[in-house]
């Protein structure tokens, strides 16, 4: 596909909303849990996978592991929002991009000036005590020495995060499911069309046209109507060139 096909594509569209994949934020600088150089030295620091990490269950009975790993990990390598969410910050200032959706935790559509977004598995910008309910930002995670506890009550303070066996909150499912109803495009950014987050969306969606930008080709991609292969941060920006 050519660019100016994108181009004028989305030029066509008047409701745009972007499924924002996991890849996108690798390529932010975001810590990536798939990649598998990453995986590895996890594992091999910690004699665990980050899945089995990064799971309610390993928060619950080894929290200063978990801890380790959150504020190295995670916490050290929070990324920048690079050009695909420039572009989509103003592909939204025109309004043509309604909503950005996506699983990353790391604050991305936020931070890059966007005001329509949802993040499914919560953001690590925000934080709370399950106890009393206080919230906390995420210079009190960053500051916290080991496990983080609430200065009222003394709990474990947690970043508002879904983790490894927990549920997405309904409500942001029902949000989504309705974001994705109301769309004329669907914008796929960095991650296949077999991705969750896609099949999650993809029943809700009843417009005109599927765009799919991800590096690695896969035989789901025709499902799409218009598929580009390479980074987004490499092809997005060009519709404005
Ligand atoms: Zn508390």
């Amino acid at each position: 596909m050519d660019l100016g096909t994108l181009r004028r594509e989305i030029r066509e569209s008047s409701h745009i909303v972007c499924l924002l994949g996991l890849s996108v934020a690798s390529d932010c600088g975001c810590f990536n849990y798939r990649d598998s150089d990453n995986a590895y030295a996890v594992e091999t620091k910690y004699g665990y996978s980050p899945e089995e990490i990064f799971s309610a269950q390993f928060f619950n009975t080894r929290p200063k592991m978990f801890f380790d790993y959150y504020h190295e990990d995670i916490l050290g390598k929070l990324g920048t929002p690079g050009p695909a969410l420039e572009t989509l910050r103003r592909l939204e200032d025109e309004r043509r991009v309604q909503s950005v959706i996506t699983r990353s935790i790391y604050g991305l559509p936020g931070r890059a000036g966007i005001r329509r977004y949802i993040e499914m598995h919560g953001s690590v910008y925000q934080n709370h005590c399950p106890h009393c309910g206080a919230k906390f930002p995420i210079e009190f995670m960053m500051q916290a020495e080991g496990i983080p506890l609430c200065p009222h009550c003394g709990s474990v303070v947690r970043p508002d995060i879904v983790l490894d066996g927990e549920m997405i909150p309904n409500s942001l499912v029902t949000a989504s499911a309705s974001e994705v109803e109301r769309a004329d495009t669907l914008l796929i950014l960095g991650c296949s069309m077999k991705a969750t987050l896609v099949r999650n969306a993809i029943s809700y969606f009843d417009g005109k046209r599927i765009i799919l930008i991800n590096e690695e080709e896969n035989s789901s991609d025709r499902a799409a109507d218009l598929v580009f292969h390479g980074k987004p941060r490499d092809i997005l920006p060009g519709i404005y060139t």
